[in-house]
């Protein structure tokens, strides 16, 4: 029976389920004396990427697990980046490095990224990382796309021979979200700037995930009655409230399942992080 009204896949909700797990396997894994530790590098005063650097080093220590945040002025040096990487990975206490993201112009992000050791890459954007996820091998998926597969897991969502319409390319969100959807068996269609009827699309998917950072790329008309939407877009409204890419107050009168911004995608990006960390503690655990 399809359901016509929206019902919310809470994101926070799922977080604390979720994180409460991974602090059960982290106090598991301290009593063997292995305290997962993530290292957290920030270079320059971006004031986003503050707060997000905090809100991730918080959620590591409320979970148990060890966070090192390492703050550089915007004056450092690629070569100095890359050694303190270098040291990283040779860390044995440190399981996983994130290096918050945009970097100074000057420094290259793609040969910092590729200088993580794909055994701590816990945000997934090495290409080690992105390889695995394209060829099924085990790897560390990027945080946003794998929050998103688990709120659908949250529902019990059978992707098979369903279709899943992908709205965003990049890297880090659409690209990765697509394979990991093709995965679990959905047929999947990825819509980017160039898509010429992009309403065409979306009305014929079960799924719709939405990564573009517009607001309003997703509105009810553009959606078939029943569809799961997942909301990744991060925008201010006219009010500097946080939205999302999707018309929440059409769309929810249309769809089955919906993500909420705040409170949807945002929280369970963090929780990947932490489940990632944890992992890559638990393989060298078991090494
Ligand atoms: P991005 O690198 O800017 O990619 C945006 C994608 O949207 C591009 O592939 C672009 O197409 C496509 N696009 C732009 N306008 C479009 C349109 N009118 N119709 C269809 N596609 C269009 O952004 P991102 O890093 O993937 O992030 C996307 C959004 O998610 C942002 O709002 C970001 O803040 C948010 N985000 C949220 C989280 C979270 O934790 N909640 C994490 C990451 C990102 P082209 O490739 O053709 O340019």
């Amino acid at each position: 029976m399809t359901q016509t009204t929206g019902r919310l896949i809470d994101g926070n909700a799922l977080s604390k389920q979720l994180r409460a797990e991974v602090a059960q396997r982290a106090a598991a894994l301290k009593a063997r004396g292995i305290t997962p530790g993530l290292a957290v590098i920030l270079v320059g005063d971006n004031p986003a990427s503050q707060v997000y650097v905090r809100n991730k080093v918080k959620a590591c220590e409320d979970s148990g697990l060890h966070s090192v945040l390492e703050k550089y002025d915007a004056a450092m040096t690629e070569t100095q980046l890359l050694a303190r990487i270098d040291a990283l990975n040779n860390d044995p206490g440190i399981h996983g490095i994130l290096v918050q993201l945009p970097l100074p112009a000057h420094i290259d992000a793609h040969k910092v990224i590729e200088a993580i050791s794909p055994a701590k890459d816990v945000d997934g954007f090495h290409v080690a990382s992105a390889g695995a996820l394209m060829v099924g091998q085990p790897g560390f998926w990027p945080c946003t796309p794998y929050g998103c597969m688990k709120m659908l897991e949250s529902i019990h969502y059978d992707l098979k021979g369903k279709h899943a319409v992908v709205i965003g390319r990049s890297n880090i969100v659409g690209k990765p979200m697509a394979l990991m959807l093709l995965q679990k068996n959905a047929t999947v269609t990825i819509c980017h700037s160039g898509t010429k009827d992009l309403k065409a699309m979306t009305l014929q998917a079960d799924v719709i995930v939405a990564a573009v950072g517009k607001r309003n790329v997703l509105t009810a008309d553009m959606v078939k009655p029943g569809a799961v939407v997942i909301d990744v877009g991060m925008n201010r409204n006219d009010e500097g409230k946080l939205c999302g890419d999707v018309d929440f107050e059409g769309v929810k009168q249309v769809a089955s399942w919906i993500t909420p911004v705040p409170g949807g995608v945002g929280p369970m990006t963090i929780t990947m992080l932490l489940v990632n960390t944890m992992e890559a503690a638990e393989r060298v655990a078991a090494a």
